[in-house]
């Protein structure tokens, strides 16, 4: 974490280590991609001619792997979603779909931690959705693999496992809206900078974690992302 003096102390500047790299991905802003795997709309008994939606968490809500996540305030219901991460590297708007993955920098594993009970009470008032999904500590994020270097790795399986059991495990393939979708909407309603983390949505197998889990997230090919729950 790099910090900046401001007027009220010090400012520190959400970034993520990059495999095989010194320098940092500073993180602007923190998309994420809702119901975009048909098994999790079942799950969550969700309506699957929906279309998948975007919604933000802050950017200091990043987590660094290998780091503790405190269980947090004003949930009982704390939830692990596992999904893979585009990290822009190129500015756009209205980005075609063909060019789309040229504006990926890499990619990274995410967890899309989530207060179940809070989003689900918002939900059902028809409230914005923060309360259940941008809290502090709610966006842990792996190191990025460049695409340079590790290529687009969409034909792949995303993983995690909670204390070494399998919970989630599901093909990359599957999400409704793929990458370049995923890019093309976004952008047509913001306009993409480097530093802007997109979280791809998770697949099915949601679930609790406790107080003490080890959580890990795994796309082959991608530096892993641990966290523990305190
Ligand atoms: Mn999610």
């Amino acid at each position: 974490m790099h910090t900046i003096p401001t007027i009220y102390g010090e400012l520190a500047v959400p970034s993520l280590p990059v495999a095989g790299q010194d320098q940092r991905y500073a993180v602007r802003r923190i998309y994420c991609t809702g119901k975009n795997y048909l098994a999790h709309v079942r799950e969550m008994n969700g309506d699957v001619n929906e279309p998948p939606f975007f919604f933000q968490k802050p950017a200091d809500a990043i987590v660094q792997s290998g780091a503790t996540v405190p269980y947090p305030p004003a949930t009982r219901d704390f939830h692990y979603e596992a999904e893979l991460v585009i990290a822009i590297g190129r500015r756009g708007a209205d980005i075609p779909r063909e060019s789309a993955l040229d504006h990926v920098y890499g990619y990274a594993l995410g967890l899309d931690l989530t207060r179940r009970d809070l989003q689900n009470l918002c939900a059902a008032k028809q409230l914005p959705w923060e309360a259940g999904k941008a809290f502090d500590h709610s966006a842990p994020v792996g190191a990025i693999r460049p695409v340079d270097n590790g290529g687009h790795p969409l034909d792949r399986r995303i993983s995690l496992t909670q204390n070494g059991v399998v919970r989630q495990d599901a093909a990359l393939a599957d999400m409704i809206w793929d990458v370049p979708a995923i890019i093309a909407r976004l952008s047509q309603s913001c306009e993409l900078y480097p530093g802007d983390l997109i979280f791809t949505g998770t697949p099915e197998g949601v679930g609790p974690a406790q107080r003490g889990d080890e959580l890990a997230a795994s796309v082959e090919g991608l530096p892993e992302l641990t966290v523990r729950i305190a």
